[in-house]
């Protein structure tokens, strides 16, 4: 699987516990992150931020069982949708090899509110990206010496309308607590943000009660499609 999201903490809203789940069965899971996040504290200048929240995220992917970290220049709060930005992700799926590509939504409204613009330009970029990396065409003499690769499914986290669920227990629950915690300098410049062990349970709540299983306390929903 390979994740792709625009900053640091984007997977850890519930998407992490998804993950957990994958990587304690034996799927290798790797994340691209399309920029470092270097605009999200106001009281700290980008300079500092950014490796700041590198390794938190580093700490974070520790937390779920990812190894793979990668982590483009592309600009915090400014990133542009364009075919450099999808030949960057293009080029990473073509060294993954993943099976899934996993994004979180890039609907204008997401989340009960409007969606972040790095989101919306997150989510599309990597959607046309995972086709360009099966294109033999496609970015033709810029790809360098990697294969095209056919990603099979893509999966969208946090969209309205999900098609599949994924049940995750409390010990995965627990393990998405702790990646969200990782992102520690972040959060505490983020005054009323709800503390992880409220927040992460809760969000994992709702998308159980689509289950007609009673006894699925927790779950991870996605919009899936075949590529
Ligand atoms: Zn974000």
């Amino acid at each position: 699987m390979l994740v792709v999201v625009a900053h640091p903490d984007d997977p850890e809203y519930g998407l992490s516990a998804a993950v957990k789940h994958w990587t304690s069965a034996g799927v290798e899971v790797s994340y691209l992150l399309l920029t470092h996040g270097e605009a999200g504290i106001s009281t700290l200048v980008p300079e500092e931020t950014g490796p700041l929240r590198a390794a938190e995220q580093r700490a974070a992917c520790t937390a779920v069982g990812v190894g793979d970290l990668v982590i483009l220049n592309h600009p915090d709060s400014m990133l542009v949708y364009g075919l450099d930005l999808r030949l960057d992700i293009a080029r990473e799926i073509r060294r993954v090899k993943p099976d899934a590509v996993v994004t979180a939504s890039f609907e204008v409204e997401a989340y009960g509110g409007f969606n972040q613009a790095d989101h919306r330009v997150a989510g599309l970029a990597a959607l046309d990206a995972t086709r360009d990396a099966g294109n033999p065409w496609a970015h033709r003499g810029l790809l360098g010496s990697e294969q095209p690769w056919n990603v099979d499914q893509f999966l969208i986290f946090g969209a309205d309308d999900p098609n599949v669920g994924l049940p995750v227990s409390r010990g995965c629950v627990d393990a998405a607590i702790e990646s969200l915690r990782c992102h520690s300098a972040y959060l505490a410049a983020l005054p009323g943000h709800p503390a992880p062990e409220d927040l992460i349970p809760a969000a994992l709540r709702g998308p159980a009660e689509l289950f007609p299983d009673p006894g699925v306390e927790f779950a991870v929903n996605f919009t899936m499609h075949s590529i």
